[in-house]
């Protein structure tokens, strides 16, 4: 991280950071009788890029990933400096969006003790060590968990999670695509980093297994959500009435995925 001087400016009750030590002169120059310019020296530490993804798109968008960093979405031609410069422009935006990522839940990182707690249905399962042969949750919540396995423990969770991710979602999905009279040509289950879910373009249905751990209603909202992709490609405001029309809440779900995202892990 690179140390920078900003100045600070108040341009008709607005605050405004600027770097760049010509356009604070000129700033100064240019301004009325009345208009209120404060100058404060300090420093900032630059937010650093962790990658700039360039394509056809005509504007440019800050992301902030799931882990905290910053993504640039660019136009093929866009100079560096001028991404730079609006990185600078929009520090207070990012830097609040950060913490706020910064103080989503996170999962702990896995140890397979007894009792420990694992995620299915959105609900909290305690692991229980069994001399059995087979992962199974209870409707107890426990989550029963053979002792041989342990020496591959977090595989063979994976394998479980990931086949009744399959099953379940497979069930789901057919529920609700007959209801809508929609037909997809394939589904499967996918260990996507980043996506919940996705549709072809000639409709194959893709879910992550990641979402069996989360509460029914999201699983479903994604379901919709791809389906819904059957009828249009894109994610129009058509699109989303279509959506709403079938789950007018969805905006909860929506919501929950984007703050639970790094809960519903088994890393
Ligand atoms: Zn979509």
């Amino acid at each position: 991280m690179c140390k920078c001087q900003v100045y600070e400016i108040i341009i008709a009750g607005h605050t405004k950071k600027i770097q760049d030590f010509h356009t604070l002169t000129y700033l100064e120059k240019k301004a009325k009788v009345g208009v209120e310019i404060r100058r404060t020296k300090y420093f900032m530490s630059k937010i650093p890029i962790s990658k700039i993804i360039r394509s056809k798109r005509k504007n440019i968008a800050l992301v902030i990933s799931h882990d905290a960093t910053l993504i640039v979405r660019a136009p093929m031609r866009t100079p560096l400096h001028y991404i730079e410069k609006l990185v600078e422009e929009k520090f207070d935006w990012i830097e609040r969006k950060m913490r706020e990522f910064e103080k989503r839940p996170k999962a702990d990182k896995k140890t397979f003790s007894e009792g420990e707690e694992f995620l299915y249905f959105g609900k909290k399962y305690k692991l229980a060590l069994t001399n059995g042969l087979r992962i199974e949750a209870t409707e107890d919540f426990e989550l029963l968990f053979p002792r041989v396995f342990l020496w591959r423990a977090h595989h063979r969770m994976h394998d479980w999670y990931k086949k009744q991710a399959h099953k379940e979602i497979s069930e789901r999905t057919k529920i609700i695509a007959d209801k809508l009279n929609l037909k997809y040509s394939s589904l499967k289950i996918s260990n996507a980093k980043t996506n919940w879910g996705s549709c072809g373009p000639k409709n194959s249905l893709n879910f992550n297994w990641r979402l069996i751990m989360a509460p029914e209603g999201v699983i479903d909202y994604v379901i919709i959500h791809e389906l819904m992709h059957i009828l249009e490609k894109n994610h129009s405001a058509k699109f989303w009435n279509k959506v709403a029309a079938m789950m007018p809440d969805y905006k909860t779900a929506r919501k929950w995925l984007r703050e639970n995202s790094k809960v519903l892990t088994l890393e």
